[in-house]
């Protein structure tokens, strides 16, 4: 099986955190959707497998997408593949883009899951973070879709950041949770130097939390969200049960994927690629690549790394057999001292991090590698 991903990198407005690569010439979308067509056409063999099980709208903003172009890339889709049994189809979208007719019209596609960009239901946090909408907005998209039947929501919430800890962020998972949505991410917020919030701290008007409050509110989130009863399934994921996104956890699971657009990355066997070309190449039909080998090596320590921050963790099993028992033995002595100290947990033939000392995994993964 595989997944395929269209990488949709405009934003209307750059988030103040935000360091992904996006772009704010919306003029060019129509221009690029023509050439998602033809990249779609022209690298479908990328795949080893024909057969998808999920297909992913992501960004930059897919919502700035029309429905109609929506669903003109799924029908390509499925021309080119076997789409039988894909099950998800998601779009990122931002709540301010969610208007009645735009949801109307998305409900009337085969876009059966939305993952909303809400990151806080604390209205200045949302001003420090430069969002285009408001508290207010995000509940209303959310209800929203959920009049008109689009009712597989995922939302995205930022803690960590200083100044809205305490009070604002225990509000903003009371608004989270009293939406009743089966999904929901939640994302430690990091500052990059790039960014405008890099900037500000560079400047001395915005000071990072440390690292003592980070763990309280990394806590106070999986307190709040399992106590709900969402299970932590992924670092920074939550879901209710046979809620969890299965689009991201095939990623997890090392399942191929093709990506579609400038910027989106592809993997398939012992190759990743990724398109380098700029939103402009890209809608005049200039499709560069950049491409690596995949060795044992590093197949191996992105397992390590994948599995570690999901609740399964390491399977012992598995690792024998697709890298040989010596690797799963180098495993185990390379996990004895967390296992000692109590950090990971060797179950049977797993070990794994308990979703409370997720925050660990960097530390741990980094001492399993190869
Ligand atoms: S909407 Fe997403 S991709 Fe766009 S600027 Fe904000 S965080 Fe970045």
């Amino acid at each position: 099986m595989a997944t395929l991903y269209f990488h949709i990198p405009f934003c209307k407005r750059i988030c103040s955190y935000c360091d992904f690569y996006r772009v704010g010439a919306v003029q060019l979308l129509p221009d690029v959707v023509g050439q998602m067509h033809r990249e779609l056409r022209e690298r479908a063999t990328y795949l080893k497998e024909r057969r998808l099980t999920s297909i992913y709208f992501g960004g930059g903003t897919p919502s700035l997408l029309a429905p109609d172009d929506i669903e003109a890339l799924i029908s390509r889709a499925r021309e080119l593949f076997d789409c039988s049994a894909v099950e998800e189809i998601t779009i990122e979208a931002n709540p301010d883009d969610l208007t009645d007719d735009y949801v109307a019209r998305l409900a009337m596609t085969s876009v059966n899951r939305v993952s909303l960009g809400i990151q806080s239901f604390d209205d200045e946090a949302l001003r420090l973070m430069n969002r285009r909408h408001s508290a207010e907005e995000a509940e209303e998209a959310v209800r929203r879709l959920q009049r008109a039947g689009v009712c597989n929501i995922s939302i995205d919430i930022i803690f960590g950041i200083a100044g809205f800890g305490g009070e604002s962020l225990d509000a903003t998972l009371r608004r989270a949770l009293a939406l009743g949505v089966g999904h929901i991410s939640a994302y430690h917020l990091t500052i990059e130097p790039r960014t405008r919030l890099g900037i500000m701290c560079q400047k001395g008007e915005y000071q990072p939390i440390d690292e003592e409050l980070s763990e309280r509110e990394y806590l106070a989130v999986h307190n709040a969200l399992t106590a709900a009863g969402y299970e932590h399934y992924e670092v920074s994921n939550y879901a209710l049960p046979s809620c969890r996104a299965k689009h991201n956890s095939a990623y997890w699971r090392g399942v191929e994927y093709l990506g579609i657009g400038a910027g989106a990355h592809s993997f398939s066997m012992d190759n990743r690629t990724w398109c380098i070309s700029t939103a402009k190449q890209y809608a005049e039909g200039d499709f560069r690549y950049e491409e690596e080998h995949l060795g044992r090596r590093e197949h191996i320590d992105e397992y390590v790394m994948t599995a570690l921050r999901c609740s399964e963790g390491i399977s012992l099993d598995a690792v024998a057999e697709r890298f040989g028992c010596e690797q799963a033995e180098r495993m185990v002595a390379a996990a004895q001292s967390w296992i000692e100290a109590g950090v990971v947990l060797s179950e049977g033939r797993r070990l794994r991090l308990p979703p409370e000392r997720f925050l660990l995994s960097d530390a741990v993964i980094e001492s399993l590698f190869v």
